[in-house]
């Protein structure tokens, strides 16, 4: 809710106005212009906030799942009632074009239908006479109050990662959303607030590091969930692992796709477009680098670079445009010194994106889609997180050397292939070191009822996000031993 242009936050409740001493311009990427100020909640009013979650623990962890899982069906109605809406939002403070913005709502709802399904998600399971007369039992409890941290990218979808499954399971949940885009969420919370759940069950605080911060040492909660930078996410890791909360901290990437010789071009330089340039390359699970194989290399280029040169960008509410900006003014300017690092790494710039300017849209933080061909793999460009429509080229002879390369980076979010080749879909499936595998698909984004994998240096914990981690991850496990003799060695 905003109130004098200012984001509230919901806690206890309640829509509370922050008292912080420090604030920051949400901005819309395409035009420039100040959306709304958001408050960096300061840990007073954080503690407050964890309080209230933890007074409204004890009951909510006693209402049957049945019946906590009917507020999600009415929010899921509330969700697609103000679908548009709220993807405008998003497109607005985000930057990405509607049907994106579209698309990541689509896939957040699609978290709270699977997490209707609970009171079977979340059954243990037991033994009967363990030993004569003894039954084993293992029943889920909720954690307690649990806690995410969300990135700007996905304003719509990455909360609903967490929240659906944290309250269905019983738990108390706090959202600390990006301060770069927290209006999306904001109007969620709004819808959230006609379910009348009982107050302290969701909270949403505003903020940057001294927010979460307030959030990773208080002691009411007792889990955190983290979506962001890799560096960022190792800390956060750090710090809620040491205060005894448990973790899951998704990081960055780096995500390169293999093309061999016998793929489909045409369908493969389409499908790599789209993930390298959709959402203008701000996605964990962009293409950033396509590795060739033999004579993949020379039609690939060729064909890469003309879809490059000619996609559409410019504000992503208007129905034509392809690619939105990139999220801020340092994004782009960061986005283009990394390119700059390219070409004097050796890369050859085959389409530049530098320097672009939208009519209409000026100052706007526009990066047009860019290839280097050339890239060498050892050069810093090949493994940094360029986060932006920037697609690295590197070519090798056999499909070996490339799952080597595949292999080498620090990075394991996703990595994809293109081939008509059976064998070689199993070979590199099989031997490829990455949490989410595309066989001919460019965005290997698991559906909700799978969980969103990560590895090395992209996540840090043991449960990922959605599906049945997210049961694990929100839920402890308590095991009962039961005696119940046929009988008593005393009469009572
Ligand atoms: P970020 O790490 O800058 O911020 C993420 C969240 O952490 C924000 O809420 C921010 O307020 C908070 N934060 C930032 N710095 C902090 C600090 N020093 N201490 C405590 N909290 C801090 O990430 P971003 O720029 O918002 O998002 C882009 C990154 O997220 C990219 O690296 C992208 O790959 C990654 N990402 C990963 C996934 C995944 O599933 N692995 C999904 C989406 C985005």
């Amino acid at each position: 809710m905003i109130k004098d242009g200012q984001l509230l936050n919901f806690s206890g409740g309640e829509w509370k106005r922050s008292h912080a001493s420090e604030f920051l311009d949400v901005r819309n990427p395409a035009t420039a212009e100040t959306l709304v100020r958001v408050p960096l909640t300061p840990p007073e009013e954080v503690d407050e906030a964890a309080r209230a979650a933890q007074a409204a623990f004890a009951e909510w962890r006693r209402t049957p799942p049945t019946e906590r899982i009917q507020y999600l069906f009415k929010l899921k109605r509330l969700l697609d009632e103000h679908f548009d809406e709220i993807a405008r939002l998003t497109t607005q403070e985000c930057g990405k074009t509607l049907a994106e913005s579209q698309g990541e709502l689509r896939r957040g709802i699609e978290n709270v239908e699977v997490a209707t399904g609970i009171p079977s998600l979340m059954m243990g399971y037991n033994v009967e006479d363990i030993a004569r007369g003894i039954d084993e039992h293992m029943f889920r409890q909720p954690v307690g109050v649990v806690a995410a941290i969300t990135p700007f990218n996905f304003p719509g979808m990455i909360p609903l990662w967490f929240m659906p499954y944290a309250i269905a399971c019983g738990n108390c949940f706090m959202l600390k959303p990006s301060e770069k885009v927290p209006m999306t969420m904001s109007r969620v919370f709004e819808l959230i607030d006609q379910l009348d759940l009982p107050p302290g069950v969701v909270s949403l605080v505003n903020g940057s590091k001294g927010t979460v911060d307030a959030l990773l040492d208080h002691p009411a909660v007792r889990a955190i969930s983290f979506v962001g930078s890799s560096q960022v996410a190792k800390y956060i890791y750090s710090r809620a692992t040491a205060n005894g909360k448990r973790a899951q901290c998704q990081g960055g990437a780096k995500n390169p796709v293999i093309v061999l010789p016998d793929a489909d071009m045409e369908m493969a330089t389409r499908i790599i477009a789209d993930s390298s340039f959709g959402c203008a390359g701000q996605r964990c699970l962009a293409t950033s680098v396509a590795i060739t194989v033999g004579e993949a290399g020379a039609p690939f280029r060729e064909r890469i670079s003309d879809v490059a040169a000619t996609r559409k960008v410019g504000y992503g509410l208007d129905p034509e445009v392809e690619m939105g900006p990139v999220i801020t003014a340092e994004s782009k300017q960061r986005v283009e010194s990394l390119i700059g690092k390219g070409v004097s790494e050796g890369a050859e710039v085959l389409v530049d994106g530098r320097g672009a300017s939208i009519p209409g849209y000026e100052h706007g933080y526009f990066v047009r889609p860019t290839i280097l061909d050339n890239v060498d793999p050892r050069s810093d460009i090949a493994g940094i997180e360029i986060f932006g429509p920037v697609l690295s080229l590197e070519h090798v002879q056999t499909i070996d050397e490339a799952i080597d390369l595949v292999n080498a980076t620090s990075y394991g979010n996703m990595a994809c292939l293109f081939t008509s080749s059976g064998a070689a879909a199993r070979k590199f499936r099989y031997e490829a070191r990455a949490g989410n595998i595309g066989i001919n698909i460019g965005v290997a984004a698991p559906m909700a009822f799978f969980p969103f994998s990560g590895w090395k240096d992209s996540f840090f914990g043991d449960m990922h996000a959605q599906g049945r981690d997210a049961i694990e991850f929100y839920t402890e496990k308590k095991v009962v031993v039961e005696r119940w003799p046929r009988e008593w060695s005393r009469k009572f």
